[in-house]
């Protein structure tokens, strides 16, 4: 599932292939992904409108309109959007293409369906409960050690459950997770009111290290993931726990084991990790 380095990664490939450009048209051909497809008649309200900039936001990828509105794409599980310059058939899973008057089609193909395509209409954007509900962005100054020690002191709730909650930080899921919390040396399973102020500063810290190496590296591929110009991303080989049972701790050669936890696998070295 593409997270948030991924999806800056693509956010950052597709900027320059689509920043400026006039959308001429939207061709449809699914009536829905997680949740039905705008309209035929939405989808021509937007035709002929300047895409003035991409932003991203959590795991959402907003295109601004130069109409005042905006388009936003999440790509779910298996999303892609892959930009060609010039006609290009529609493959097994393409759903939406975008056309733009200045030639080129970028293609969004999902296999899962678990994406969306989203309209917004002038002034409704910063509105929207899908974006005005999410927490804070880890990259951004406003993730400070202070904002994260005050959201982990105030819950009972696990540690691991608590740095994937979109309402306090967005973007870490389960692969960052687990590599955030043995960079901090501490146990997933913990409390986050149990955790100290230095632990807790050490996985604020922890969290934005890897985030911020995974999009350096363009991403961590999984089966699916291509950044908007079909490329892979790198990020897999730095991978210090994730997908690793049974193989060595890098850091004391002990054995990285794997719990169940709500439904998700963490991975970790119980000699590093307390
Ligand atoms: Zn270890």
């Amino acid at each position: 599932m593409p997270e948030l380095p991924e999806v800056e990664t693509i956010c950052r490939s597709l900027a320059p292939h689509i920043t400026g450009k006039v959308l001429a048209g939207v061709e449809v051909h699914a009536p829905k992904l997680r949740r039905p497809l705008p309209t035929a008649a939405e989808l021509r309200a937007v035709t002929g409108q300047r895409i003035t900039a991409l932003e991203r936001r959590a795991k959402y990828l907003i295109w601004h309109l130069d109409g005042g509105g905006a388009l936003i794409i999440h790509l779910g599980m298996s999303g892609q959007l892959c930009f060609h310059h010039g006609p290009h058939p529609a493959e097994l899973h393409t759903h939406v293409i975008f056309h733009f008057q200045e030639g080129g089609q970028l293609h969004f193909r999902d296999p899962r369906r678990f994406g969306s395509l989203d309209l917004a209409a002038p002034g409704e954007l910063a509105g929207l409960p899908m974006l005005c509900e999410l927490g804070v962005e880890p990259l951004s100054s406003a993730f400070t050690a202070e904002y994260f020690r005050e959201r982990l002191g105030a819950t009972r709730r696990v540690v691991k459950t608590v740095i994937m909650d979109q309402r306090v930080v967005v973007g870490v899921g389960n692969i960052y997770a687990n590599e955030a919390l043995f960079q901090a040396g501490i146990h997933p399973l913990r409390p986050g009111q149990s955790l100290s102020p230095a632990e807790g500063e050490a996985l604020q810290l922890a969290i934005i290290c890897v985030l911020g190496k995974a999009v350096e590296r363009g991403g961590t591929t999984l089966s699916d993931y291509r950044n908007a110009d079909g490329e892979p991303g790198f990020f897999q080989l730095d991978l210090a726990v994730y997908g690793r049972e049974v193989e060595p701790c890098p850091r004391c050669g002990g054995q990285i084991v794997r719990l169940r936890h709500e439904g998700r696998s963490s991975y970790l070295c119980e000699a590093c990790q307390k």
